[in-house]
């Protein structure tokens, strides 16, 4: 996890809403590689373990959420360069979240790029040089922490929705399955037979850090 990611967390307890804290034991480039993420509000700790931020054990996601057939090369840089075309990533600025499957292009997306990856719940042995984070239900990110998000099929849920809008900056971009409908904070701007891409028109509310002028 690293270190730049850790004021963008949140609680992901039902309480108000406020930043997270970080103790890390070992740190390599600014990535928390074993350490520990607390809540001051409600004392929830949760290990981070290889570079992983853990709030839930992967292994509770079952096969069906982090088993996914070995891309081919080729379709992995394919998908990598439509990610970042699909994102409007003309610029290295920012966080990009990809979400289960979608973390196969999480390298080749970072080389294209340039750009941070933050990668959820991703399938096992996938995106390890990156940070990761196993989660259950909605992303625990501040509003506007990221510049983009894409979603695969296991992670097209209203709630997963919901909580990608609010932590997709306004103007940044979401993609999802066509299997879910969009989210009213969004506006389309295109689809295929797999996916569509919409933008973040509403900013939403949450907690706005105070920093020196
Ligand atoms: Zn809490």
């Amino acid at each position: 996890m690293h270190v730049d990611l850790i004021e963008s967390l949140r609680c992901p307890h039902p309480h108000a809403d406020g930043w997270l804290v970080a103790s890390a034991d070992v740190v390599v480039d600014r990535r928390i590689v074993h350490g520990t993420v607390g809540c001051p509000i409600c004392g929830a700790e949760w290990a981070i373990t290889e570079g992983a931020l853990h709030i839930i054990d992967p292994s509770s996601l079952g096969r069906s959420a982090l088993s996914h057939p070995i891309a081919d090369p080729g379709d992995v840089r394919a998908d990598a360069l439509r990610t970042a075309a699909l994102l409007d990533m003309r610029d290295a600025t920012g966080v990009v979240l990809l979400a289960g499957a979608s973390a196969y292009a999480a390298d080749a997306l970072a080389s294209l790029t340039g750009v941070l990856v933050l990668v959820v719940n991703p399938p096992a042995g996938v995106a390890r040089a990156h940070s990761r984070l196993y989660v259950r239900d909605a992303l625990p990110f501040g509003v506007g922490s990221m510049r983009g998000a894409r979603l695969d099929g296991a992670h097209a849920t209203d709630a997963w929705l919901e909580s990608a809008s609010r932590a997709v900056l306004r103007g940044g971009r979401v993609i999802a399955p066509v299997s879910c409908s969009v989210p009213p904070a969004l506006c389309e701007l295109a689809r295929d037979a797999h996916e569509w891409v919409a933008e973040v028109r509403v900013a939403a509310s949450g907690l706005v850090p105070l920093r020196r002028g």
